[in-house]
Order: structure tokens, then sequence, then C-alpha cells
């Protein structure tokens, strides 16, 4: 009964331990709550619980869950975006975690300057090496940085990692640690207006470690609804 309600309040209370541990507030820690491939009515328990910010990989998921929720929540794009995808869904984004190639930030810029809106995007960051995982370099980083920020109509927020999948979340606690030494970087090259503000890092496995190290958005999908089924 209520499996949603007790795993949030769980989630919460670790959240703002963590925060505690590295000198912040439960507030200052955004709960994104990952709702692929959950149908509508968990995800409206969840944002009648009070999560307001939900994380989605497919344009075609936002676009079909985006007019059933009620309750105005914010959709964030946490997966790989095409291209071709990219007029669908930023009207309907309060933020978008993955643009990893100045192909797809220029595509933003050019859909966005049409239906004049200012994107909120985060560069999705590859620190892992990991083949299979989307995401610049460490050493590119710098370079679509600047291109992004020279971009009227996309506003770079700051940066964002899918970390290894691991057991023991202290695996991970050195990449996450490089992630933040990179956003401090970034931010202090490039943030003349104090618009980089966001460190989009952790997740079910390792959310944690991940705030411990300065993450201030963590994106939990399988501790809230227990494991996904792909049917
Ligand atoms: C699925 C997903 C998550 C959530 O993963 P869980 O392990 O279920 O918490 C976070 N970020 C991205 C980019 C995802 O695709």
């Amino acid at each position: 009964m209520d499996t949603i309600k007790l795993n949030l309040e769980d989630i919460r209370n670790r959240i703002a331990q963590a925060a505690e541990k590295s000198g912040r507030k439960a507030e200052d820690i955004t709960l994104v709550g990952v709702t692929k491939t959950i149908d509508p009515q968990r995800i409206q328990q969840l944002v009648d619980l009070g999560v307001t910010n939900l994380g989605e990989n497919k344009v075609q998921e936002i676009c079909e869950k985006h007019p059933v929720i009620t309750g105005n929540p914010s959709w964030h794009m946490i997966g790989h975006l095409q291209t071709n995808k990219v007029r669908q869904v930023i009207d309907k984004v309060t933020m978008i975690h993955s643009v990893d190639s100045l192909r797809l930030a220029q595509e933003i810029e050019k859909r966005a300057e049409m239906m004049g809106l200012v994107v909120p995007v985060l560069l999705e960051v590859n620190m892992g090496g990991e083949e299979t995982k989307s995401g610049v370099s460490e050493n590119e980083t710098y370079a679509l940085a600047k291109s992004v920020a020279e971009m009227p109509h996309v506003c770079l927020k700051g940066l964002m990692t899918v970390a290894p999948f691991v057991e023991n979340q202290e695996k991970n606690r050195n990449l996450f640690r490089k992630m933040r030494n990179l956003f401090i970087d970034i931010r202090g090259k490039f943030d003349h207006n104090s618009s980089i503000t966001f460190l989009s890092m952790g997740m079910t496995n390792d959310y944690e470690v991940a705030i411990e190290e300065g993450a201030n958005i963590v994106r939990i999908g399988t501790g809230l609804f227990g494991a996904r089924y792909y049917g």
C-alpha cells in the first residue's frame, strides 16, 4: 500500500542527510522524479505527493503525458535528444539535461528563435568515458560551453552526467568530484550573469554520494517506483 509515498519519504530523508553532509539544506537539492515507462496514474500519484519536477528520456512520452498530468509539473528532458524531435519538445520542458553536441545545440537555438523561446539547457558530460553512453568528453566540454554561451535562445544552466551503474556508490565518488570541479571551472569561465547553477548527477544507486560531492539536481526513478518493465 502506498509504496510511492513510503519510497518518497525515505528518499527525502536521505537527500536531507546527504545535503547536510555537504553543508547544504534539503531545499537546495531538486528531486527530479524519473517517470519513463511509468503510467500516468502513478505519475499523478507522485505529483500529488509534491514532486513537481518530472524527468523523461523520450520525446514521445513527454508529448503523451504532458497534457494528461495535472498540477502543472515541470518536465525535464533527460535522455538523448535527436535533432529532428527538438521542435516537438522545447515548448513543453523546463530544461533539457542532455545537450551533447554542437549540432543539437544549434538546432535548439534555431527552433527556439522561431518559437520565441529561450531554452534552459545542461551539457551532458560522459565523465566515465563509457562507449555506450552519450555526452561530450571532459575535454570537449569547454568548447561546447563556449558555443552555447553565445546562443541568444539557449541558456546554459550547468552540467549533467550519467555515472556508470555501480552496486557500491562509493565507486562513483571520484567521478562526481571530477564533475564538480569541471562545473566550477566552466562556471568561472562563462558565467557572466550567474545563470550556471545546476549540477545534475546521481540516480537511485548513487544519489547520496552525488549530493555529498555537490549535485543539486538528482534524477530518481527506480527508487520511487520500483524496477521498470519495458513492455
Ligand atoms: C532512467 C534514468 C534515470 C533514473 O534512473 P534510476 O536508476 O531508475 O533512478 C536518471 N537519469 C537518466 C538520464 C535516466 O535515463
